[in-house]
């Protein structure tokens, strides 16, 4: 019962990143953005807001504010994404 609420939640969470994805392009001119920020010293990375992990990606709130990013490592960046993962993940582990 719970499982297949979250597998539910899982495909619709998918389903819906297609669909952002091809209404938000901006998120990959935002993603470039960042990148040439980078190589340019125009941006300095930084640390997983929760775990200060120095592994980590760039977050967007706003993606028309390409530079203005919160830098979450891969863990902390998908649940914060997709804040029910850990518990879909515990009940697939049962
Ligand atoms: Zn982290
Ligand atoms: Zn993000």
């Amino acid at each position: 019962m719970i499982a297949s609420l979250l597998e539910w939640k899982a495909k619709h969470w998918f389903e819906h990143q297609q669909r952002h994805r091809a209404k938000y392009p901006e998120k990959y001119k935002a993603r470039t953005a960042v990148g040439n920020a980078i190589r340019d010293g125009r941006l300095a990375r930084g640390v997983c807001k929760v775990c200060s992990s120095l592994d980590v990606h760039a977050h967007h709130d706003d993606y028309s504010k390409p530079l203005e990013v919160t830098w979450l490592c891969n863990k902390h960046h998908n649940t914060h994404h997709r804040p029910w993962i850990e518990e879909y993940q515990q009940v697939a582990a049962s």
